[in-house]
């Protein structure tokens, strides 16, 4: 089992992954419909992908999501909210703790606007 740890060899990962999955192709005769190339600081590989193999390639990439991926600002669209729901791009908010946070900044707002 490859280990997702650094240094990451993308090659050894895509061939573990074709081992994983290419047993419950239901048509293992079929020809290769692909063919995809790796090369890093760590070497290079060819891989001949079955269609059954590119599908399953193909579903792990749409389901990955990237761990910071918190969605996306509703005040300016930026997409990187920290782990607070913080938008490192206007300053805004989000989430319950971000809507009682800004909710007691406009009481405080409020209470130092009135008559004194
Ligand atoms: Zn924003």
């Amino acid at each position: 089992m490859v280990r997702v740890t650094t240094p990451l060899d993308p090659a050894a990962v895509i061939a573990e992954f074709i081992d994983a999955v290419a047993p419950y192709n239901p048509q293992p005769d079929a020809a290769p419909v692909a063919v995809i190339g790796v090369r890093t600081a760590l070497g290079e590989d060819v891989f001949t992908l079955s269609d059954h193999v590119v599908r399953a390639l193909c579903k792990a990439l749409v389901s990955y999501r990237d761990p910071e991926d918190r969605g996306s600002c509703s005040g300016c669209g930026g997409r990187h909210l920290d782990e607070n729901l913080h938008c490192r791009d206007c300053g805004q908010l989000h989430g319950i703790l971000g809507q009682v946070i800004a909710e007691h900044a406009r009481r405080v707002a409020a209470e130092n606007d009135g008559p004194q």
